[in-house]
């Protein structure tokens, strides 16, 4: 299979309890390349477009507020089969069933909290990376 890229965030949970070097250290050691990467905070007006598809959500509110309470790492990634083998280290949305080992269950508070974001599928990595990134960013 060719290499694929994918949009990955460190949600501000991740980044407040401190395990941003932890899941890096995974990223890395899960072989995927870092080709994107910075530091941000996410405007509100952005997570409520980045987020859009889930607008008549009942959690929406409470997702944008926190997408945007601190510091967010955004990524783009790349390997082989790179959004499928993200999701799966990433674990379950719900870190109560997300299998041992995944981010999600090392470091997810709870099914809001949950760490870190990776796109769903090849038509959304194409819209979240330049949601985030010029090509001159990915390198
Ligand atoms: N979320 C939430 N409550 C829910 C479901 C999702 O707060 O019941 C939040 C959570 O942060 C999740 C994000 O909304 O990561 C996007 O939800 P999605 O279903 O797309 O999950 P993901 O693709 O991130 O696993
Ligand atoms: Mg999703």
């Amino acid at each position: 299979m060719a290499l694929e890229r994918t949009f990955a965030i460190i949600k501000p949970d991740a980044i407040q309890t401190k395990h941003t070097g932890e899941i890096l250290a995974s990223i890395e050691q899960n072989g995927f390349r870092i080709v994107g990467m910075k530091l941000i905070r996410i405007a509100r007006q952005e997570a409520e477009k980045f987020y859009e598809v889930h607008q008549q959500r009942p959690f929406f509110a409470g997702l944008v507020t926190f997408m945007t309470e601190g510091p967010a790492l955004v990524m783009v990634l790349e390997r082989e089969d790179a959004i499928a083998k993200w999701r799966e280290l990433m674990g379950a949305t719900n870190p109560a069933n997300a299998a041992e080992g995944t981010i999600r269950k090392r470091f997810a508070e709870n099914i809001e909290r949950n760490a870190v974001h990776g796109s769903d599928g090849a038509d959304t990595a194409a819209v979240e990376i330049p949601f985030f990134f010029s090509t001159a960013e990915l390198l």
